[in-house]
């Protein structure tokens, strides 16, 4: 007999030919028996529950019920040809209709008899129906049905249908695959960790799954499988963290020097929270202990985090090193590099931009000044991870990011120098714990989990289109006290032209009720040259025009404090986390602000509970958590590309306990055994080496 283990290609299985093999490989990405393995059923129908006829209604998924076939009769010619049957119990009666199959039907059922039929419960005429239930005899075997009362489900699409791969098909798969494979399935964990946490052993857990015996062995399967799935990642994570420890040595921060004091002395405008003072701190252990830092700051709209940023920067200028910041736009990037201007005063350390539209005779200056060590610090967009950018001698990164750069980007700067940098990532807007656990988990993670003083928290109110009015004047009133306003239209991109003219049917209304010269309007979109942008920008930031018109662009990191509305219109049309950066460009100054949310009249669910919980919170740790819930790990940006989406069965916004124990238990594991080189972990060391084929043992110790 031959021998099939996980990795036997799909071809091989019983029942699988080469066309089966290829609809299996394009329809549901499956190549191997183990592919097919951890193709789970995507729910379970509870054949130990029986309905009446008169409890059943159209909004069931499916229903299993037991009655007499008491008539059955062809009706109609050629294509509206159909089996029409009475099904009765003593409840009632229904009508179960076929229209395949039909010859073979009136031969094998038989009028008269008590079946068990299952299928889903539909009204047509005013009459409840089943079609093409699955008829099955009622016998006493039936009646004695206790195991296998789980019957799996899985999804199937028209293609695979027409393969004979629907759910029934895919169950007859995977038995013969757990047959061929049943002895050569193998403990994934160390028996420690598996007893430790009372789980079932994997390879009953993987049969557990696709049959199992009753409801409690199914969630026992579940959750030993979930563990698995999160175990593994952490254990990737958390060695890459290990190894990154060990094997970079980092640039060692001795001092902190004259720039960092003359900066904190006598240009800081402002003195520092508590929670800034701590993650500055935090950078300082890190910087100076000899090892590479790899941390993620998490902080809230407004929290400062380009501060934190700067000052790091400076340890490094202090300590005879360049620095670079990253932003994911041009403009947010523009923003970093006047403030940062603007903070140093122009003296301290020399700053310059460098983005896709600076002119090559300006970057062939800043190239210049990279390599002999002029330049201190670098900000920039994408342009600063291209082959021509060398510097000198690169000692801190930042990358200030929306969760848009992967680990490959990240590990493209760190081969900007001999010694990779100090890599440090801020993000934008709060990510949920789990999230950040998963997607983060090679980094160490600071929280600035505290807003300057005196900011009052933003009030936010959502307003329908009757409410109009109401949000002119109040704009008016805020302009009338010297402030400025924000106007931001959605962009959608399937539909860009509609959403252009959206906007300039609104700034013809803003025109009208807004004249010149009384008032100036800024406009800003995507598809204005960067050029324009950059007047426009300008225009609003020093104050000569009063209101700024714009799509979505302004999202992330414009500071113009003396802003104290922000009026989102279609405000139906955003996430929650893009709402919330929209609105953290308010609030920023000492001034009372305002978020308006204008809405269309008819709102989904969803998009209420997105605009009241605008409404309820400004903590961003609160609306991430909502976020989360609401769309899933899957859809928040970043996670593409992070393997989060392989998860099958965990669920990051559900099983926060589980990851948080199993991130502890493998914290545990290195702790003991750095190595992995203990006999009783050695499932775990070649679990690595096989699926990281280029790591190196030798260079951790
Ligand atoms: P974010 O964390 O959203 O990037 P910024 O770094 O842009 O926040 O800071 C928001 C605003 O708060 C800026 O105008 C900044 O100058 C100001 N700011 C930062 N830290 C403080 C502080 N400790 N006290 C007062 N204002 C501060
Ligand atoms: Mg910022």
């Amino acid at each position: 007999m031959a021998s099939f283990s996980t990795i036997t290609p799909i071809e091989y299985l019983k029942g699988v030919g080469p066309s089966r093999a290829d609809v299996l490989k394009s329809e549901l990405g499956i190549h191997t028996f183990g592919d097919l393995l951890k193709h789970y059923p995507f729910r379970y129908i509870d054949r130990t529950q029986y309905y009446k006829i008169n409890q059943l209604h159209a909004d069931m998924i499916a229903a299993q019920v037991i009655g007499r076939l008491v008539h059955l009769e062809e009706l109609g010619e050629r294509r509206g040809k159909r089996l029409v049957g009475r099904f009765q119990d003593d409840t009632g009666t229904m009508e179960l209709v076929w229209f395949q199959s039909i010859g073979w039907l009136k031969k094998t059922l038989q009028v008269g008899a008590a079946y068990v039929i299952y299928g889903k419960p539909g009204v047509f005429n005013n009459q409840l129906s089943m079609t093409h239930p699955e008829m099955e005899v009622y016998n006493s075997r039936i009646k004695q049905r206790g195991n296998m009362s789980l019957q799996p489900v899985y999804s199937a699409t028209e293609k695979l249908k027409k393969f004979a791969l629907d759910s029934r098909g895919i169950q007859k798969l995977q038995a013969a695959l757990l047959e061929s494979i049943i002895g050569q399935l193998e403990e994934s964990l160390p028996d420690y960790v598996a007893r430790k946490y009372h789980l079932m052993p994997l390879p009953r857990a993987l049969v557990a799954i696709h049959f199992p015996r009753d409801q409690q062995e199914l969630a026992q399967a579940i959750h030993r499988l979930k563990f698995d799935e999160l175990f593994f990642i952490q254990l990737k994570l958390l060695k890459n963290k290990l190894l990154n420890i060990q094997k970079f040595k980092g640039h060692r921060f001795d001092i902190v020097g004259n720039r960092f004091h003359a900066f904190y002395n006598e240009h800081l405008p402002f003195s520092l929270t508590g929670a800034q003072k701590r993650v500055v701190k935090e950078i300082r252990k890190d910087t100076a202990s000899g090892a590479q830092l790899n941390r993620l700051v998490q902080g809230d709209v407004g929290s400062g985090k380009t501060v934190v940023a700067l000052m790091s920067m400076l340890l490094a200028v202090d300590n005879g090193f360049q620095a670079c910041l990253m932003a994911p736009t041009e403009i947010l990037a523009q923003q970093h590099y006047q403030s940062i201007k603007k903070l140093l005063g122009g003296q301290i350390a020399s700053v310059q931009l460098l983005t896709g539209s600076v002119s090559k005779k300006d970057r062939r200056v800043i190239h210049a000044q990279l390599e002999d060590g002029t330049l201190d610090i670098l900000v920039g967009t994408h342009a600063l991870i291209e082959d021509g950018v060398r510097f000198k001698n690169l000692g801190f990164v930042v990358i200030d990011e929306q969760h848009r750069f992967g680990v490959e980007q990240r590990a493209k700067l760190w081969r900007k120098n001999h010694t990779p940098p100090h890599m440090l990532v801020m993000t934008a807007t709060p990510i949920p714990r789990t999230l950040a656990m998963t997607l983060y988990g090679d980094l160490d993670i600071s929280v600035i989990d505290e807003l300057p003083a005196g900011r009052k928290p933003i009030k936010t109110l959502h307003l329908y289109e009757s409410g109009r009015l109401r949000m002119f004047g109040f704009m008016k009133d805020e302009i009338t006290k010297g402030r400025q306003v924000y106007i931001v239209y959605p962009l959608i991109k399937e539909s860009e032209k509609m959403d252009l003219l959206h906007l300039e049917a609104g700034l013809d209304a803003l025109r009208t009720e807004f004249p010149l010269p009384h008032y100036h309007i800024s406009i800003v979109h995507g598809k204005m040259p960067v050029k324009d942008k950059d007047f426009e920008m300008q225009r609003f930031i020093k104050g000569e025009t009063q209101i700024m018109v714009a799509t979505t662009v302004i999202e992330v990191g414009v500071d113009v404090p003396n802003a104290s509305v922000m009026v989102i219109e279609n405000a139906e049309r955003f996430g929650l986390s893009q709402l919330h950066q929209l609105r953290g460009r308010v609030g920023r100054g000492a001034e009372q602000s305002y978020c308006i949310l204008m809405s269309g009249g008819k709102l989904g669910k969803e998009s209420k509970l997105r605009l009241e919980t605008m409404v309820r919170t400004n903590d961003g740790f609160e609306i991430a958590e909502v976020d989360l819930k609401l769309r899933g790990p899957g859809d928040i940006g970043g996670t593409q590309q992070s393997g989060v989406l392989d998860l099958k069965l965990a669920d990051l916004t559900t099983d926060q306990t589980l990851l948080t124990e199993v991130r502890n238990s493998v914290i545990g594991i290195f702790t003991a055994d750095p190595l992995l080189a203990s006999a009783e972990n050695v499932r775990l060391r070649e679990y690595l080496t096989r699926t990281e084929p280029g790591i190196s043992w030798e260079k951790i110790s």
